[in-house]
């Protein structure tokens, strides 16, 4: 008979753990590539926000102003779907 393994509930609870502590962690810090936002040929479609899977395009008044690199993975989505030609945001790669 196998021994019985403990649950997901018997881990420590700590900051890791805990819910809505995502913020704490710059996440950004992964990235290798990091996203450019061209200010003069954005049309404000709103797309790219649409698409970052971590919420890092940020807006004010309903308008992108750029980008969360805190926590920015540097997917490269927000840059993909970008429908400006040329593209209003360009991948580049992160100097550590
Ligand atoms: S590179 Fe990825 S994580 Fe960063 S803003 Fe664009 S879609 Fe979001
Ligand atoms: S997807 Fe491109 S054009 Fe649309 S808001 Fe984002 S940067 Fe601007």
């Amino acid at each position: 008979m196998s021994e019985a393994k403990p649950g997901w509930k018997s881990l420590p609870e700590n900051d890791a753990l805990a819910p809505g502590t995502a913020d704490k962690f710059h996440t950004g810090g992964w990235r290798s590539e990091k996203p450019i936002w061209n200010e003069k040929t954005c049309i404000q479609c709103m797309i790219c926000w649409i698409a970052c899977p971590d919420v890092s395009v940020t807006v004010k008044d309903g308008k992108m102003t750029g980008f969360d690199y805190d926590h920015c993975k540097g997917c490269g989505i927000c840059a993909f779907e970008c429908p400006t030609k040329p593209k209003s945001i360009v991948m580049e790669t992160e100097k550590k």
